[in-house]
């Protein structure tokens, strides 16, 4: 059991998760979903309150968020100005990738990829090859090959 945990979930079925990170004191503001995924995290009303009062950015509530869902083996989404991202524990996420990747299907032997200087057939759905069709989706490289 870890005594130290960065974060601490107060409330039911919504309510707000403490965090300690470092040297500073905040939360995020979260809610539980009857949907596929497990708690829904409001990106737009997480905020630090220590050292100073402030925001928190989307990059912190994201990877808090990582953190989050591997300490508690939960998937999240997160909210963040009118965008989201499922955010799962880093095992599970590696197996949703390659679900996800092989689902695209085979490249062509005849259409290129329409990314720059990328000689990998696109696949039939898009003009992108698989991993270029992987990174335009998920905004990192497919972590195989
Ligand atoms: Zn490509």
């Amino acid at each position: 059991m870890k005594l130290f945990s960065k974060f601490k979930l107060q409330g039911g079925r919504a309510g707000r998760i403490l965090v300690h990170d470092q040297s500073r004191d905040g939360y995020l503001e979260w809610e539980m979903l009857a949907r596929d995924l497990d708690m829904e995290i409001f990106g737009n009303a997480c905020s630090w309150e220590r050292p100073t009062l402030q925001a928190m950015s989307k990059e912190d509530v994201l990877r808090l968020a990582e953190e989050l869902a591997d300490e508690m083996k939960i998937r999240l989404e997160v909210t963040f100005s009118g965008e989201s991202a499922a955010v799962f524990p880093k095992a599970w996420q590696a197996e949703h990738d390659r679900q996800f990747y092989e689902s695209l299907g085979p490249e062509s032997s005849t259409d290129l990829c329409k990314h720059p200087e990328c000689q990998f057939g696109r696949i039939s759905h898009s003009g992108l090859c698989r991993q270029h069709h992987f990174e335009s989706i998920n905004g990192r490289r497919y972590p195989v090959q």
